[in-house]
């Protein structure tokens, strides 16, 4: 029994992926969610919207005192952003590891910004249009849920793959 429920922690972690406002003008949602569909997650929820202001502040309650905070909650609120949950084991810290750096300079090749995130190097605030945001921390991201999400909003449901995904034994 407890075993059954260790297993279903591992596997039932969730986690806040966003393709941001560049990602989704570039046409990246869909690669994107290639690489997590890929990679063995399962989708649980999934809408485009736009973000009010005070929605992002809330999301980026942390960095409200850096200097680009202000700049940071314009650009996400400038279009729509693409928000979603996956679940799956250690996705969160995979998540992060799928994104890359948060900085593009350091952001390495194989990575989501790595590999799609534009360096303009004349533009020192092109180090926020990194294409897309995930949670990094199992806290952070229920809170971030939370936010984005309604209970109702997020799927329950078994990936025909599910059982060649996670060994049984
Ligand atoms: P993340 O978790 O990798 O997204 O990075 P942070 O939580 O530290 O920062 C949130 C977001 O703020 C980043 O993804 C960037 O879009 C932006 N950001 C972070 N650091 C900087 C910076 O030094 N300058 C600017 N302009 N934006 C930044
Ligand atoms: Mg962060």
């Amino acid at each position: 029994e407890l075993h059954k429920q260790k297993q279903n922690e591992m596997t039932t972690e969730q986690t806040f992926i966003a393709v941001k406002p560049d990602g989704v003008q570039r046409g990246l949602i869909g690669p994107i969610i290639s690489r997590f569909e890929n990679r063995g997650f399962k989708l649980v929820a999934i809408k485009l919207m736009t973000a009010s202001k005070e929605h992002l502040e809330k999301h980026y309650e942390d960095l409200s005192s850096k200097p680009f905070f202000p700049g940071l909650v314009t650009y996400m609120a400038s279009g729509p952003v693409c928000a979603m949950v996956w679940e799956g084991r250690d996705v969160v810290k995979t998540g992060r590891a799928i994104l890359g750096a948060t900085n593009p300079l350091q952001s390495a090749p194989g990575t989501i910004r790595g590999d799609f995130a534009i360096i303009l190097i004349w533009h020192e605030q092109d180090v926020g249009r990194n294409v897309c945001h995930g949670s990094d921390a199992v806290d952070s991201a229920k809170k971030e849920i939370a936010l984005w999400f309604k209970e109702e909003e997020l799927q329950k449901w078994k990936p025909a793959q599910f059982d060649w995904v996670y060994e049984k034994a």
